[in-house]
């Protein structure tokens, strides 16, 4: 019962060949096979951050990861709608257009775990006048059993390892579980990167969906940060355990910070036929949604890539790229 079902979305691809229609689509780059071996589309990542109007640009790399189902590739294709529309005032458009972008594959296709690339790059314009290149990233994993945990942990290190923001995409609440799952991933990252002084990854962002606690902590990103506050804590009397997820978790990222998301109602979650209109969304979760999207994507907010200090471009992301997979494909 996936919402993205409508067949006249679903449109066959392959990251073989160029799209037939010139239209942007998502492309598979990283996919994890069934003997738990790694395959790069080079080609396709290639074509992608090699065209000649991005590839010398410092390049924002934007990441959602998370578990199968939880709604990343929907809230990615608000984000696609809000580059589209420039970030201008009205960039969620028309009520009754389907949503269209990351989702448009076949629901009753094989789970996959990888990474897709959106084909076209976006150009922005920073407020301090440069020009930066935006890049968007879904990522999926299964984390269910101890075989794919470790495919999704991989996954996950590597998107982290090249985006500017991760969206760490979780379900309800911050369980001790999703932390422990963001330990064991960064880890993974971090031992495949160059020991350095600085934090090895930029902007972790907790997104959590279908929040059901807002008298407790409010929706958006200021009950969302009081919220992370308390369930980061360390204390004395905390476990061990407990006290050395947090500080990994500190100590892996610049930036930390959470939203909290309302359910978007129950014709998302399970009608069928329904193809992303906002007109069928609860206003609540829309509302959020429009101070989720510019908070991540506006201009001013989104931060380019940095390894080691160093700000990289889409041709430099590339190299990084292919020199991370090296290292997991051992
Ligand atoms: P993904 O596998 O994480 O990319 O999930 P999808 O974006 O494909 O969404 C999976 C299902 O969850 C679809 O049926 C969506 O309509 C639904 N969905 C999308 N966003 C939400 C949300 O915030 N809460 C709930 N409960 N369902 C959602
Ligand atoms: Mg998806």
């Amino acid at each position: 019962n996936d919402w993205s079902l409508s067949d006249k979305n679903v449109y066959d691809w392959s990251s073989e060949e160029e799209e037939p229609d010139g239209r942007a689509r998502p492309i598979q780059v990283l996919l994890v096979k069934d003997d738990h071996t790694f395959e790069l589309d080079e080609a396709a990542l290639s074509r992608i951050l090699l065209s000649e109007e991005v590839r010398d640009r410092e390049v924002v790399a934007i990441s959602v990861a998370g578990a199968f189902r939880k709604g990343k590739s929907f809230l990615m294709d608000f984000m696609l709608r809000y580059m589209y529309n420039h970030a201008s005032e009205n960039w969620l458009g028309n009520p009754e257009e389907p949503l269209t972008g990351f989702s448009w594959r076949g629901g009753s296709e094989r789970e996959t775990t990888g990474i897709q690339i959106w084909s076209e790059v976006f150009l922005v314009d920073k407020p301090d006048g440069r020009k930066v290149a935006v890049l968007l990233m879904d990522t999926q994993g299964t984390f269910d059993s101890q075989s794919t945990l470790r495919d999704s942990a991989t996954v996950f290190a590597l998107s982290t390892m090249i985006s500017s923001m991760q969206v760490y995409n979780i379900s309800q609440n911050v369980q001790e579980d999703d932390l422990q799952h963001l330990q064991l991933f960064t880890e993974y990252g971090r031992l495949a990167m160059e020991e350095t002084f600085l934090k090895p990854f930029q902007s972790m962002i907790f997104l959590v969906r279908d929040w059901s606690f807002p008298y407790e902590f409010p929706y958006g990103q200021e009950g969302g940060m009081k919220f992370l506050e308390k369930r980061l804590k360390i204390s004395e009397n905390q476990h061990e355990e407990l006290q050395n997820v947090r500080k990994h978790i500190h100590s892996c990222f610049t930036n930390i910070s959470c939203f909290l998301m309302p359910h978007p109602g129950l014709k998302v979650a399970t009608n069928p036929l329904f193809d992303g209109r906002i007109k069928e969304i609860d206003g609540e979760f829309i509302n959020n949604l429009k101070v989720l999207v510019p908070w991540l994507l506006s201009p001013r907010n989104i931060d380019v890539k940095e390894i080691n200090g160093s700000k990289i471009t889409c041709r430099g992301l590339l190299e990084y790229f292919k020199a991370y997979i090296k290292i997991y494909q051992g």
